[in-house]
């Protein structure tokens, strides 16, 4: 199956995919990381990229679009993929359909996990992170003793992605980029949207379920 999966930050995106990825018997392909792969091996593309975010730039679409299409190549994506990252913009959307449609395929399913923002904000303000790498959460996983690590005794602190202005405004960016995405995919009636407020295992199984009864469409 060749799925995206679309969601805010602490939307529990990274651990569906796992889930998906594991039951479904296709790779989970974040194209962060396939960015990070090329650019510390080195790769033609990956030194491209490099230049562009060295000088404080965007990588381009066509880069970006070409590097996922060197991943898809492999031999594990033969029967589908997960797509984590990628597209991010509809530009992006409409040249990953026509890379797809050259050998005859096409994107299937796109998975939206929705979240409320004072939700994620919530969820993600309260981690706390301790120097010997243990990580808390104020309301979820709360330290002994405010503020203080149960094991080492130093102070907690927050990291810089999860200060509340921070979260916000990667929240509005995601927003700004993701609806128009949302859009393109639900006039190719594409998109099957779940509630990620939920427990994450519930939000699972009911994709999982959603999806069983898509396959069976897909026995090709
Ligand atoms: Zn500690």
């Amino acid at each position: 199956m060749r799925m995206i999966l679309l969601g805010p930050p602490g939307a529990g995106k990274g651990t569906q995919a796992a889930v998906l990825s594991a039951t479904l018997k296709i790779p989970h392909i974040s194209t962060g990381d396939i960015f990070r792969a090329n650019i510390k091996g080195g790769t033609p593309l990956g030194l491209l990229a490099k230049s562009y975010i060295d000088s404080g730039k965007l990588v381009p679409d066509d880069v970006t679009v070409d590097i996922v299409a060197n991943r898809l190549k492999e031999e594990d994506c033969a029967s589908g993929f997960i797509m984590d990252g990628f597209p991010r913009t509809v530009p992006q959307a409409v040249m990953f359909d026509e890379m797809l449609a050259k050998p005859g395929k096409k994107v299937e399913v796109v998975i939206n996990i929705t979240v409320e923002d004072s939700i994620i904000v919530k969820r993600l303000s309260g981690r706390r992170m301790c120097s010997c790498g243990r990580t808390y959460h104020i309301d979820n996983n709360p330290p002994k003793v405010e503020e203080i690590c149960d094991f080492c005794n130093s102070s907690l602190y927050i990291r810089d992605d999860d200060k509340e202005e921070t979260i916000k405004e990667r929240l509005k960016t995601y927003h700004e980029q993701t609806s128009p995405l949302v859009d393109y995919y639900q006039e190719k009636g594409l998109i099957m949207n779940f509630d990620g407020s939920k427990p994450i295992d519930v939000t699972t199984r009911e994709i999982l379920d959603s999806l069983k009864n898509k396959l069976i469409d897909f026995e090709d």
